[in-house]
């Protein structure tokens, strides 16, 4: 379980101007977040809209660059590389992103979306490159009639099968998916989801799979880290998350989901109240606005997140309470 990519303390903020004074505000979008991903799994990032799932994979791969923190990809530090040796990097962190229309270009035809990479990145004779093109054209389930034709002549799915073919094209080690599958139709969905399942069997790939869709999440991802308002409040196995999900946001979220299998969480807790302004956050634990089990101490004091089972964090009072229940039970019995 050697981890591929190690994440700590993690910060990307950013200054908008609000208001008729046009005030510089700091909006926290990733707010200091520490997880690894272990070599050959697929560790989910998950939360509402807004919650700083694209921004932290983005700022991995040093699309924008972070405020602070570290990121360790095998070993080696990212945030500190220059310029030159990141690019030469990118072959093996590539990413998939949300909307293949909008990601892939609609004036250059499929074999000049693919012939990109492989030009930046290996020395192939126009020949080879061709001969790789429909190779990688047909493990995503296209064909080498595709190859002159422009993406507005393609389906959503097949689409996002292109932008898939970009990201394995280079024989990448590590991929971010930004919602791969979310402007997908439902039907189309499952297939490309078991395209990337046969795909990281095939590369040996490990994702970052980023969703807001938790029956996606549960049916692929191997571990879940869950995010509310750019900090992680829950981390665990995605087993363990959907059956004893321990954070009243996590709860929350997975009541809404149809459940597969017989869960622990049985009553639908139903959030009231909107996600807050990232720029402007409540005080203490950021989800005691919207918490129904808010207590006093939750408004002013922000919960750190700590081990509350084996190999379970969260972040949540609920629970610093009861180990403190605990030491006391222990004190009157000596
Ligand atoms: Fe709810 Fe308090 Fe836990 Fe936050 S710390 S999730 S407000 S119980
Ligand atoms: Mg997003």
């Amino acid at each position: 379980d050697i981890p591929i990519l190690e994440v700590t303390n993690l910060k990307k903020y950013y200054k908008i101007s609000q208001g008729l004074f046009k005030s510089n505000i700091v909006v926290k979008a990733v707010d200091d977040i520490s997880f690894s991903i272990k070599k050959g799994e697929t560790f989910a990032l998950v939360g509402e809209s807004g919650c700083g799932k694209s921004t932290t994979g983005r700022t991995l791969l040093r699309l924008t660059e972070a405020t602070s923190g570290e990121v360790r990809y095998k070993g080696k530090d990212l945030m500190s590389l220059p310029y030159e040796k990141m690019r030469f990097l990118r072959k093996e962190l590539q990413m998939v992103f949300q909307d293949p229309y909008a990601s892939l270009n609609p004036k250059m035809t499929i074999k000049q979306i693919l012939t990109e990479p492989l030009r930046v990145h290996k020395k192939y004779t126009p020949s080879e490159r061709t001969k790789k093109i429909i190779e990688i054209l047909k493990i995503v389930g296209l064909s080498e009639e595709h190859l002159d034709r422009h993406p507005n002549e393609f389906s959503g799915g097949q689409r996002q099968r292109i932008g898939i073919a970009r990201a394995v094209i280079l024989n990448p080690d590590f991929i971010v998916a930004d919602e791969p599958v979310s402007a997908l139709d439902v039907s189309v969905q499952s297939q490309v989801i078991n395209l990337m399942l046969d795909l990281q069997k095939e590369f040996e790939l490990t994702y970052l799979f980023i969703s807001h869709d938790l029956s996606v999440v549960e049916h692929m991802t191997d571990r879940v880290a869950v995010m509310y308002l750019g900090k992680i409040v829950e981390l665990t196995e995605t087993e363990k998350l959907f059956k004893d999900p321990k954070h009243p946001y996590t709860q929350a979220l997975i009541s809404a989901v149809p459940a597969s299998h017989p869960r622990e969480v049985k009553k639908r807790i139903v959030l009231t109240g909107d996600v807050p302004n990232p720029a402007n956050p409540p005080s203490g634990c950021a989800f005691h606005t919207r918490c129904p089990f808010v207590m006093e101490k939750c408004k002013s004091i922000a919960p750190n997140l700590t081990e509350v089972a084996d190999g379970h964090q969260t972040s949540c009072h609920l629970y610093s309470e009861k180990k403190e229940e605990k030491t006391n039970v222990i004190i009157h019995s000596e």
